[in-house]
C-alpha cells in the first residue's frame, strides 16, 4: 500500500504497515503511530498522504524505532523536506502546520512502561507488555502536550533550494543557508571546522 490516509484505516492496519516499513513490529511503532495521530489531528491535517501533503512539517527529536512510525504514518520524509530531524536524543516531535502556524510539541511519557505493567502484571516480557498496552493506554497518559512556537527558516521550506553560495576555501557548493560565515566569507561546515569526520589523508 503506497498511498493511505491514516485516518480512513483502522489502527490494526496502520500498525501493519508501520510493521512491513520498520521490520519489525515494537513498542516504537505503537508509540510513533498513536503519537502522529494525535499531531495531525491537533493541527488539522485530516490527509497527511493526500491534499495536505504539502500543509505541514515533522519535527523529530530522536532516531530511533518510533521515527520510522512517524515516517509512515504522517507521510513525511527527510528527502521531501517535510520532516527534520534533530539529534537531541529525546523521544519527541514537534507537528507544524504551515499555513496557520499551529504547533504542538509531544513527548512520550517516561511513566508509561511503569504504567504499562498495571495493563498486563502477567507479562514478563517489558517489550512485549508495553507494545500490548501503548495499544489502549488513553492518550493523556502516553504523551505529554505543548503548544510552542517554532521559529522557522524560508531556506528550511520544502521546494527549490532558496540559497545556493560556494564555499571560499574548498569550492563546493552550498544549498539551503547551511554555510557558516567567518570574517563576511561563507564557509562549508567542513572547511569552518564543523565536520563529523577526519580526513585520513590529511594529517601532515
Ligand atoms: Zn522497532
Ligand atoms: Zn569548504
Amino acid at each position: 500500500m503506497h498511498r493511505f490516509n491514516p485516518f480512513e484505516i483502522s489502527f490494526e492496519t496502520l500498525l501493519e504497515i508501520c510493521k512491513e516499513r520498520h521490520g519489525h513490529l515494537c513498542a516504537g511503532q505503537v508509540i510513533g503511530a498513536r503519537l502522529s495521530l494525535l499531531g495531525l489531528q491537533l493541527i488539522g491535517i485530516k490527509d497527511p498522504h493526500g491534499e495536505d501533503r504539502k500543509k505541514f512539517l515533522v519535527f523529530v527529536e530522536i532516531d530511533r524505532c518510533a521515527t520510522d512510525a512517524i515516517q509512515t504514518v504522517t507521510g513525511a520524509t527527510l528527502g521531501k523536506r517535510t520532516m527534520k530531524y534533530l539529534d537531541y536524543g529525546i523521544m519527541a516531535a514537534t507537528f507544524l502546520n504551515l499555513e496557520t502556524n499551529k504547533a504542538f510539541r509531544i513527548m512520550a511519557k517516561e511513566s508509561a512502561k511503569e504504567k504499562a505493567k498495571e495493563y498486563f502484571p502477567e507479562i514478563e516480557t517489558p517489550a512485549l507488555r508495553e507494545l500490548l498496552a501503548y495499544k489502549i493506554m488513553p492518550v493523556d497518559d502516553l504523551f505529554e502536550v505543548e503548544e510552542v512556537i517554532v521559529r522557522l527558516n524560508d531556506c528550511d521550506l520544502p521546494g527549490k533550494p532558496k540559497k545556493k553560495v560556494i564555499c571560499a576555501k574548498c569550492q563546493v557548493v552550498i544549498r539551503d543557508g547551511k554555510e557558516v560565515y567567518v570574517e563576511d566569507k561563507p564557509y562549508c561546515k567542513l572547511c569552518a571546522g564543523l565536520s563529523y569526520f577526519e580526513r585520513k589523508s590529511a594529517h601532515g
